[in-house]
């Protein structure tokens, strides 16, 4: 809940908070212009109108702000094929929502008028594997649709048959011991559904013969597999330890970062906490890569690359940060921050400081245009990445250092993010500017506390999602 606030907060915080559809009508009104810098200006509205539609789970707004990102993209000629793909799928689920509702007025229409199928299921009987239905007269194979859909990650299996013109006068029940559920129901007037729905793969066939539908599941099939699959493969765990984690230590070789009192380097302190989540993480099963294992030169798009070849399920830079002038005295505190397309000041200025020479030669509207790519889903679980990382983070070093201050989670603007295809937090593990600060950046231990909370929030975040 306090997640979801965070979120929530963080995102309305970074958006003009003027009336949704105010907005949506404003930006509909540029659309229409034939000024091209008023066409972005709606083109980036209709960005905005869909990321708070994703929060407030307004799906008659995201249906609108697709379109209008669509409509305003290609005018800009702004590749907006993701998005469009997104608009499909959406306008797809509406129209089935519609038949749905439709089918369902239908079929209760139905019942009161009468069911037009000529088949009445009359009985059914288990003979072992066997389901045997039997119908009031002969059924052909053409009237008989089966289909399966699976979803892995819900481990759930549904083997679904259709029977065109068929009709059963009431739901019966069909128990059976080694299949979770089975149901059977007349799924529009002239069509009687049976669905199958297991946690385990099922092997079924089926067979007509004369009036009769014969649906053989394999029993022997289902008994191997609860005992011997993915039960025993995997046991009942709290954690599934099977990811990829980047650790990107920050800068490196000719790029020392930022440089602290006595002349700390950034590029040093970071890839000491880098080689501990490194270690923390590895020894409890994870596979883990590092950007640079040594002090070396690595260019910001290599690191994202590298985690892409991978397919590290999320990636991790990690940074220290610096100020010069009487601020350093103050300036202090852990932050965590993910890479979305806000410009705030204090984001920008962090930003500025990471976001190192190998980009600077791009030109500003290759820049703009990176930022508009960002992908929703992602930013929303950076964001949660961002979260479980900083409070862990902070958690671990208040247990010896009480007075660590807490900076936040930041969204911003950060390079070495933008070509992340995974979740993407940046980390910046403190000031080597302040004067308390500074030093315990030096220093083993607190280097160690820092990696071992960046690591429980890793672990956390994984539990979590
Ligand atoms: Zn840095």
């Amino acid at each position: 809940m306090l997640r979801l606030f965070v979120v929530i907060a963080l995102l309305l915080f970074s958006f003009c908070s003027a009336n949704d559809y105010t907005k949506l009508n404003k930006a509909n009104t540029l659309l229409k212009s034939k000024n091209k810098s008023d066409q972005f200006r709606a083109y980036n509205d209709y960005k905005d109108l869909y990321l708070r539609s994703i929060m407030a789970e307004d799906s008659r707004l995201r249906l609108h702000a697709l379109k209008g990102i669509v409509e305003s993209g290609e005018k800009l000629r702004i590749d907006v094929s993701e998005y469009e793909s997104e608009l499909a799928s959406a306008q797809r689920k509406q129209t089935e929502a519609t038949q749905k509702q439709q089918a369902l007025s239908h079929a209760k229409e139905s019942k009161q008028i009468k069911l037009k199928s000529s088949l009445t299921l009359q009985r059914f009987d288990w003979k072992d594997s066997k389901l045997i239905l039997k119908f009031n007269d002969k059924l052909s194979l053409k009237q008989i649709k089966y289909f399966t859909l699976i979803e892995p990650k819900k481990e759930s299996f549904r083997y679904v048959f259709d029977i065109e013109g068929a009709q059963i006068v009431e739901s019966p029940t069909l128990n059976k011991d080694s299949i979770d559920e089975i149901k059977i129901s007349q799924f529009t007037p002239s069509t009687l559904r049976i669905v199958f729905e297991n946690s385990q793969k099922l092997e079924i066939s089926y067979k007509v013969e004369l009036s009769r539908l014969i649906i053989t599941i394999d029993e022997n099939d289902i008994v191997t597999q609860k005992m011997t699959g993915s039960y025993y493969q995997n046991p009942p765990k709290k954690t599934n330890r099977d990811k990829t984690v980047v650790i990107d230590a920050g800068h490196g070789g000719k790029d020392p970062g930022a440089i602290g009192a006595k002349r700390v380097q950034e590029k040093k302190v970071v890839f000491a906490i880098a080689k501990e989540v490194y270690a923390i993480l590895k020894a409890r099963g994870y596979r883990v890569y590092m950007t640079r294992d040594r002090d070396t030169f690595v260019k910001l798009t290599e690191r994202t690359q590298m985690a892409n070849e991978k397919s590290a399920d999320i990636f991790v830079s990690i940074h220290a940060n610096s100020v010069a002038g009487k601020s350093a005295e103050k300036a202090c505190g852990v932050e965590s921050y993910f890479l979305s397309p806000s410009r705030s000041e204090r984001a920008s200025a962090v930003a500025e400081k990471e976001n190192s020479a190998d980009i600077s030669d791009m030109n500003m509207f290759v820049k703009e245009n990176f930022l508009n790519f960002l992908n929703h889903r992602k930013i929303i679980a950076s964001n949660k990445l961002a979260i479980d990382i900083q409070k862990s983070m902070l958690a671990s070093l208040r247990k010896e250092y009480g007075d660590v201050a807490d900076g936040g989670v930041r969204e911003g603007p950060f390079w070495v993010l933008v070509g992340a295809q995974m979740p993407a937090v940046l980390v910046e593990v403190g000031f080597l500017s302040h004067p308390t600060e500074g030093k315990r950046l030096s220093d083993e231990r607190y280097q160690k506390r820092i990696s071992l909370g960046i690591a429980n929030g890793i672990e956390r975040y994984f539990i979590n999602n």
